[in-house]
């Protein structure tokens, strides 16, 4: 139960930040990572509470048995820690550097919490620098082959479980990477790529075959005997205003996209923000992607519209403890805004109501309107308030309304209201050999769970093949 005092005599610490003007000068991680002492220290924080909500339906999606790891990591048994983990975790890089940690906002400590993410991350980059992590072979095949659709951490996920359940598993893959949004979404300072290329050389020394550049189309998938569509939920939603098709009006995956490969290739991106004033509208975690993105391109300025008011900065009597805070948080691109600009980006109950363009047909500036919600609980915009923003770059990051219509097609299927492929049982078999699981299935969510959604998907493929 890691030290019987160690939450007292231990405060909690991260793994620190690299300061604002260092990191604004380079795509690399975010966070400095801190040695064997500082996570043994701070894994003696763990109680092993009689009820740990940690790793209930509250805090983490994988059930990963945090307390047992924790203590396993506070004594200093590192491997029998990585074991524990790996039990329940099938990636703990990729959760360990980008998953909101659900785990630590349930935890009894409160604000106090556990560091279960950063200690996660310690053991699992332990394991590969000391060479226990290699390539399991399943020791039989079972003769079932599997087409896993999308290398996103769902169809990664699924991959990996059905390939250690001895089934023969492809995954095709339309990008020509592997790792879904991964690698091709999240930046490279929150999730560097050499992390996501090392698990997939991983996993096809595992025996998966991955088949990029290839988009999936049923007449080639006759003879797998199970598929698993992972295709994410990749439908960006639009803004109902003229002028969308204006020259440097994107779609903030598509502007991500750019980035990496540009990142990767170590090259100028396609579409740079350098020296333009960018308007970024959507305030959650791909909108603060971009923020930090086109602030390390050099962008001349940098502004967040949210139709939302500011949350609370506390917890609300509706949203106790161990639920998930919905509460202000001020991430890494909008600290980086503060640090360059002076001012946090952010503007709230505020939308796009204009694209201005020129004569060439590029966005060059913006009208914005406030909102104000009605007693019904709807946005009306608020007269008189409109104003002019300059903008040479429009980002739209106001989420994602489902899965890609192209694939519904080819496939013949048909997603429920909320653009999800989730069948009505709950279960994740769509029908025939078809089955679902990720985002595609439950809409855009998070990494944690699309990895325990495609895990779960692979048991219940793995029953159905039996
Ligand atoms: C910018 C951004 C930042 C994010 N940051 C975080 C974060 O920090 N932490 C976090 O927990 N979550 C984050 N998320 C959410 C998280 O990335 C997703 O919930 C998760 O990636 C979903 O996984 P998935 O496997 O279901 O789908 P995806 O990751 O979307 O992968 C789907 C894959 O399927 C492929 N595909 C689709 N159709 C076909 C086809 N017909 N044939 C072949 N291939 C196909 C696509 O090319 C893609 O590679 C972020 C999301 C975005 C957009
Ligand atoms: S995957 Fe996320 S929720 Fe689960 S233990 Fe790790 S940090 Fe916590």
């Amino acid at each position: 139960m890691g030290s019987a005092t160690g939450f007292l005599d231990t405060v909690r610490i991260e793994n620190p930040f690299r300061n604002e003007a260092e990191r604004l000068g380079d795509f690399e991680d975010l966070h400095i990572a801190q040695g064997c002492e500082a996570r043994c220290a701070q894994a003696s924080r763990c109680m092993n509470c009689g009820v740990p909500f940690c790793q209930s339906d509250f805090g983490c999606p994988l059930h990963n048995l945090i307390p047992e790891w924790n203590d396993l990591l506070y004594r200093g048994q590192e491997r029998e820690a990585l074991k524990r983990l790996l039990q329940t975790a099938p990636f703990p890089e990729f959760t360990g550097h980008v998953c909101p940690a659900l785990c630590e906002k349930a935890c009894n400590l409160e604000n106090d919490c556990v560091t279960n993410r950063d200690n996660e991350l310690y053991l699992i980059e332990t394991g590969f620098a000391k060479g226990w992590i290699q390539p399991r072979i399943p020791a039989a095949r079972t003769g079932k082959r599997v087409a896993v659709i999308g290398s996103g951490p769902s169809g990664l996920a699924a991959a990996d479980l059905l390939n250690q359940l001895g089934h023969e598993v492809t995954v095709i893959e339309k990008a020509d990477r592997a790792g879904g949004l991964l690698m091709y979404g999240i930046p490279n300072m929150k999730l560097p790529k050499e992390i996501v290329e090392r698990r997939i050389r991983l996993m096809e020394a595992e025996g998966v075959c991955f088949k990029l550049n290839t988009e999936a189309i049923p007449e080639e998938l006759q003879g797998y005997d199970a598929v698993l569509l992972c295709g994410g939920a990749r439908r960006p939603r639009s803004l109902n205003v003229e002028h969308m098709d204006a020259q440097g009006v994107m779609f903030a995956v598509d502007y991500l996209t750019a980035a990496t490969r540009a990142v990767i290739s170590k090259s100028a991106s396609e579409t740079s923000a350098k020296d333009l004033d960018v308007v970024v509208v959507g305030g959650g975690d791909t909108g603060n992607d971009c923020v930090g993105t086109a602030l390390r391109q050099g962008c001349a300025s940098v502004t967040q519209l949210e139709m939302m008011p500011a949350p609370p900065e506390d917890r609300t009597p509706g949203n106790p403890w161990p639920e998930w805070p919905r509460t202000l948080r001020t991430d890494y691109g909008q600290v980086e805004a503060i640090f360059r600009q002076g001012s946090d980006p952010r503007i709230y109950e505020t939308t796009v109501k204009q694209i201005l363009t020129d004569e060439w047909g590029h966005i060059s500036g913006l009208e914005t309107v406030k909102l104000q919600r009605t007693p019904e609980g709807r946005f009306e915009q608020v007269a008189g308030s409109e104003q002019t923003l300059k903008c040479g770059l429009l980002l739209i990051a106001a989420g994602f309304v489902g899965c890609e219509e192209r694939t519904l097609d080819r496939f013949a299927l048909k997603a429920d209201g909320r653009g999800r492929l989730l069948p009505e049982d709950g279960s994740h078999h769509l029908e025939g050999r078809l089955f679902s699981a990720g985002d595609m299935r439950n809409g855009q969510s998070l990494v944690v769970r699309a990895l325990a959604d495609g895990r779960n998907a692979a048991r219940e493929i793995d029953a159905w093949l039996k």
